[in-house]
């Protein structure tokens, strides 16, 4: 064994969310392979899509952060936030400080849908909107512009579900999530009534689930509307329907026989319609969104009837899926945005290894980032057995560390976040709130500097 106790192998993973806190999980619940974790992120607080994704008021699904909490108390862990992979640590001196690299750093980015009118103000990805309300330090400072009486959310994902809800909710039902303090002030006076979302598939192919689904008859004051029309699905659909697309045929169908009980605010839910055009006020605002509506064909693709529709919306959310980016010195596939591996291995790379959606795509709850990652881990711990990974000649924790402060890094350690967090839930509670997220970084690491006494 290449590896001892003496001189452990040493990994560093690059990114906190769930796939790399599953990751290193997967590392130290085996005992063969001694292993050292360094667990990096650009962000000064650790756990990637739980604390910036998930929707603010679903905290029962944030409370997996106990969890990862205890894997980066492990003595072999550290997690080193506030450091940039690819800029404040190099590759090339990543490689020469860690004997194994673990990308998973997701998927930031957002796909487009490449009609007109896509760059109008007013029209924007569910991600960056996502991002806005969740205290994501880098869409923090955004001017969000929420005038919008009409709003159009193109996907029928469980992303799109999210933000049409928080679109839909009051601030009273927001007050009971995380959502970022400026988003809960922004969105108290948004004067939205109407939400569209917008499958260009039948109701039977919509990727969203249940539970989901359901919320939208819990709203206090959107009413769910579904044309009847619209979610007939065909018997070959009935016939091949999933558990999952059973339930929610039958939610779509509850509310399709309801009538609507003259909300203040509504919620429409539409299939087999796309975006054909984004409108323009004539200065650069959107001003209504052209739709097409569709038949499915024989292999269940969407095309266009040629019967089209204009709603009447100043703003646009386009939620189809995310998108991963590159880092300088990691492979990367533009066609598909993931980096090329096989089941984890980094294609034509020797000693580096990849988890999550910048492995496999954007797809999948968090649960299914576990088995993902224990993928991985199996082929570097094979590898690190067979002699394959070779340790490099300075894996010293300190040399690491001196160089990053030589860069004026402020690293921030996990009880350097602990801090932030005991600070947030303490200001969230004198609120009367779960938790008042700090979302700007030079705020994060002000607290942060401030409790280090
Ligand atoms: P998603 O589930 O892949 O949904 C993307 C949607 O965009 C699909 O309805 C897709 O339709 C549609 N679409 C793609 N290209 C389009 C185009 N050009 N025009 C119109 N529609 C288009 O992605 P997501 O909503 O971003 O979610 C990502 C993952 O996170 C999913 O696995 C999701 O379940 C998970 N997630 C889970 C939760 C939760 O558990 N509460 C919350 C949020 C996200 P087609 O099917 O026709 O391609």
């Amino acid at each position: 064994m290449t590896f001892t106790q003496d001189r452990p192998l040493r990994v560093l993973v690059v990114g906190s969310g769930p796939s790399g806190i599953f990751a290193a999980d997967a590392l130290i619940k085996q005992s063969e392979v001694p292993v050292r974790i360094d667990v990096l992120d650009k962000l000064p607080t650790p756990y990637g899509l739980v604390r910036y994704g998930v929707a603010p008021d679903h905290l029962k699904i944030k409370s997996v952060t106990a969890g990862f909490e205890k894997i980066l108390s492990d003595p072999r862990v550290r997690f080193l936030g506030n450091v940039a992979f690819g800029t404040d640590l190099t590759y090339d001196e990543a490689r020469s400080h860690y004997d194994a690299l673990f990308y998973t750093f997701g998927a930031s980015s957002d796909r487009r849908l490449g009609i007109p009118g896509e760059d109008l103000t007013g029209s924007m990805s569910a991600t960056e909107f996502v991002a806005w309300y969740n205290g994501h330090p880098d869409a923090a400072a955004r001017e969000m512009l929420l005038h919008a009486t009409g709003v159009a959310v193109v996907g029928v994902g469980n992303v799109a579900l999210d933000v049409s809800r928080i679109l839909s909710k009051t601030t009273e039902e927001l007050r009971d999530s995380d959502i970022a303090p400026h988003a809960l002030d922004a969105l108290e006076h948004s004067p939205v009534k109407d939400v569209w979302i917008l499958g260009r598939r039948g109701a039977a192919q919509a990727k969203f689930t249940t539970k989901e689904l359901r919320e939208f008859g819990e709203l206090h004051v959107s009413d769910p509307i579904v044309k009847g029309d619209e979610i007939q699905v065909s018997q070959a659909d009935e016939d091949v329907a999933d558990s999952t697309v059973k339930k929610n045929l039958e939610v779509l169908r509850a509310f399709a026989a309801r009538s609507p009980e003259g909300r203040e605010r509504r919620l429409h839910l539409r299939f087999l319609v796309s975006p054909t055009e984004i409108l323009d006020d004539g200065h650069g605002h959107v001003a209504g969104l052209k739709i097409e509506r569709n038949r499915l064909d024989e292999k269940g693709n969407a095309v266009g009837t040629g019967e089209f529709e204009i709603l009447p919306v100043q703003m646009v959310l386009r939620s189809v899926g995310y998108r991963g980016m590159k880092i300088a010195g990691v492979p990367f596939d533009e066609g598909r945005g993931v980096i090329p591996n096989e089941q984890g291995r980094v294609t034509g790379r020797v000693g580096e290894y990849t988890a999550g959606w910048i492995k496999r795509g954007p797809s999948g709850v968090i649960g299914t980032n576990k088995a993902d990652a224990v993928e991985s881990v199996k082929l570097l711990l094979e590898d690190a057995r067979n002699g394959t990974l070779q340790p490099v000649q300075d894996s010293n924790h300190d040399h690491i560390d001196a160089l990053l402060s030589g860069k004026a890094i402020d690293v921030v350690t996990l009880a350097d976040w602990k801090a932030l967090d005991a600070h947030e839930l303490m200001t969230g509670q004198a609120q009367g709130r779960p938790r008042a997220k700090v979302s700007h970084k030079a705020q994060m690491l002000e607290v942060i500097r401030s409790k280090r006494g």
